[in-house]
C-alpha cells in the first residue's frame, strides 16, 4: 500500500448487534481498498479473539485491502460489579474511551498510515468530538432501520407529537410512513419505557449529528425509499447495505462474534427442505422462561422442527439461562435442537430453513429480508416493535406473534401453533415466501457491482480517499 493509503478507524459500541454491522461494514471498505482497523473494548474483544481466531495487530487482506483489529481497555477491571449498570458503564467509558482513542491515534500518526477516518455507530456519539478535536473526518453507522431513524430525529426535533405522560396512546404520524401505533414508535421514546435510559443514550448522537459528514445506514434504497429519499433531505444518509452481503470478498472468515457458533449445520443438512422454525431472541432482550415454555409447547404441537437459540445471558446480568420444559426434547426427539449460539447467516441461508421466530433486531431483520425468509415476529422493545410493524405490514415478509414487552401478554401455545403453521403451511405462506423472495433478489442487486448501496459504498469511499489527501496535506504543512 502507498504511504498515504486511506486508513479508517472504526470504533464499535460493545455489543453483539453493534460489532456485527460496523464490522461488516468495515469489511466492504476494505474490499474497496482501505486499511480498516476495527477497535472496541478489550472487555468484548477478548471473547472476539476467543471465538474467531482474531490475533491483534495483524493485517487480513479483505479484496483490495485490509483489515486488523485494535482493542482498548476500559480501565475497570472484568469482574467489577458497576459493569452490570449499564447506565454507569457508559458514563465511565466516555472519558475512558477518549483518551484510548487519542493514544490509538497518536500511535499511529507518525507511522505509513495515518487515521484518516473515524466511523463510530450511534451509542457512543462522544467518538465524534475525539473526530472533531482532532481534525479527522467522522462518519456515523446508524445500525437501525430509516424508519427507526426518522423517529428518533423527529423526536429530538420535536417536530411531530409522539405519545406523552397526558396522552400515552398517541399514534404517530411520521414524514413518508404509514401511522404508527402508540406501540409501534421505537419503545424507548414512550413515556412508560422503563428503558429512557438507552433511549437518551440513542439521542445523543441526534445531538451530535453535525459533526458526522456522512450517516451511513445498514439498509437499502429499494427497501425504505420514500422514507430514505425524504429523510436524505434532511441530514447526510446514505443507505449502504445490507452490509453482511461483501459480493467483492464473499469468502472472508472475519467475524466479530462473541461466542463459538455449534454445530448446527449437519443437522439442518438432514432435514426436508423448508421444514425448520429457527428461533433466536438476539443478544440483549430477555424472554420471561413462561413465555420460553408456550412457544416450546407451540413448537410441539404444531409438528415442525426447530432450532433455537438459547444464549447464555451476559455474565452481567441477572437472567438465567432458558431451558425447555421437562421432557419436551424426548417427545419432539431429532426434530427439535437447541444451540447457544448459530452461524446466523449460514441458518438463515439454509434451504431447510421455513421461518425465523425472531425478536427483530434490525441485523436480524435484515438478514432474514436479504436471505428471503419469512418470519414470526416477537419483538421485545426499542426499534424491534417497529421493524415487527414494518417487517408484517409494509415488507409482507412476516405473521405477528406479539407486540411488544409494553403488552405485558404471555402469547399461548394455540397461538405459537397456529401463526407457526400460517407462516410455513397455509396460502398466506407462499404469499410471504414470495415477497421475502422479492426483497432477497433487491438486496442482492443493491450490493453488487453498481446497485444502489454499492453506489453509496463506493462515492464514500471516493470521499474518503479525498478527504484522506487533504488531512495528510495539512499534516504536512503544519
Ligand atoms: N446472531 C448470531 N448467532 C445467534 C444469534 C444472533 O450470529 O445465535 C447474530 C445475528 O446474525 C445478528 C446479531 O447477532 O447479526 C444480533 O443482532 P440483532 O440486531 O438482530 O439483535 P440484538 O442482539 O442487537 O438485539
Amino acid at each position: 500500500m502507498g504511504s498515504v493509503a486511506p486508513h479508517v478507524l472504526l470504533v464499535s459500541f460493545p455489543g453483539q448487534g453493534h460489532i456485527n454491522p460496523l464490522l461488516r461494514l468495515g469489511k466492504r471498505l476494505a474490499a474497496k481498498g482501505l486499511l480498516v482497523t476495527f477497535s472496541t473494548t478489550e472487555s468484548i474483544g477478548k471473547d472476539m479473539r476467543k471465538a474467531n481466531n482474531i490475533t491483534d495487530d495483524q493485517a487480513t487482506p479483505v479484496g483490495q485491502g485490509f483489515i486488523r483489529f485494535e482493542f482498548f481497555q476500559d480501565g475497570w477491571e472484568e469482574d467489577d460489579p458497576r459493569r452490570k449498570d449499564l447506565e454507569e458503564f457508559l458514563r465511565h467509558l466516555e472519558p475512558a474511551g477518549k483518551d484510548a482513542l487519542h493514544q490509538i491515534i497518536k500511535k499511529h500518526a507518525g507511522k505509513d498510515h495515518p487515521v484518516s477516518c473515524l466511523i463510530n455507530n450511534s451509542f457512543i456519539p462522544w467518538v465524534c468530538d475525539v473526530a472533531t478535536e482532532l481534525g479527522i473526518p467522522n462518519a456515523v453507522l446508524w445500525v437501525q432501520s430509516c424508519a427507526a431513524f426518522s423517529a428518533y430525529y423527529h423526536y429530538h426535533h420535536n417536530l411531530v407529537p409522539f405519545p406523552s405522560e397526558t396522552e400515552p396512546k398517541l399514534d404517530v404520524q411520521l414524514p413518508s410512513m404509514p401511522l404508527l401505533r402508540y406501540d409501534e414508535v421505537p419503545d424507548f421514546l414512550h413515556p412508560s419505557s422503563p428503558y429512557h435510559f438507552f433511549g437518551r443514550l440513542i439521542l445523543g448522537q441526534f445531538k451530535n449529528l453535525s459533526k458526522p459528514f456522512c450517516i451511513l445506514m445498514d439498509t437499502f434504497q429499494e427497501l425504505e425509499h420514500e422514507i430514505i429519499d425524504y429523510m436524505a433531505k434532511l441530514c447526510m444518509i446514505k443507505p449502504v447495505g445490507p452490509l453482511f452481503i461483501n459480493p467483492k470478498a464473499p469468502n472472508t472468515s472475519i467475524r466479530g462474534d462473541v461466542l463459538k457458533a455449534d454445530d448446527c449445520i449437519e443437522w439442518l443438512n438432514s432435514k426436508p427442505q423448508a421444514s425448520v422454525a429457527y428461533i433466536s431472541f438476539g443478544t440483549v432482550a430477555h424472554v420471561k422462561q413462561e413465555q420460553v415454555d408456550e412457544i416450546a409447547y407451540g413448537l410441539l404441537n404444531s409438528g415442525i422442527s426447530f432450532l433455537w437459540v438459547m444464549k447464555p445471558p451476559h455474565k452481567d446480568t441477572d437472567f438465567k439461562l432458558h431451558v425447555l420444559p421437562d421432557g419436551i426434547l424426548e417427545k419432539v426427539g431429532d426434530r427439535g435442537k437447541v444451540i447457544q449460539w448459530s452461524p446466523q447467516e449460514e441458518v438463515l441461508a439454509h434451504p431447510s430453513v421455513a421461518c425465523f421466530v425472531t425478536h427483530c433486531g434490525w441485523n436480524s431483520s435484515m438478514e432474514a429480508l436479504s436471505l428471503g425468509v419469512p418470519v414470526l415476529t416477537f419483538p421485545q422493545w426499542g426499534d424491534q416493535v417497529t421493524n415487527s410493524k414494518f417487517l408484517v405490514d409494509v415488507f409482507g415478509v412476516g405473521v405477528r406473534l406479539s407486540r411488544g414487552q409494553a403488552e405485558n401478554r404471555l402469547i399461548l401455545r394455540d397461538e405459537v401453533e397456529k401463526c407457526l403453521l400460517e407462516a410455513t403451511l397455509s396460502p398466506k405462506a407462499v404469499e410471504l415466501k414470495q415477497h421475502a423472495l422479492k426483497w432477497k433478489t433487491a438486496a442482492g442487486e443493491a450490493v453488487a457491482e453498481g446497485g444502489s448501496s454499492d453506489q453509496n459504498i463506493q462515492s464514500f469511499v471516493d470521499e474518503i480517499r479525498k478527504r484522506c489527501v487533504a488531512v495528510t496535506s495539512t499534516s504536512i504543512t503544519q
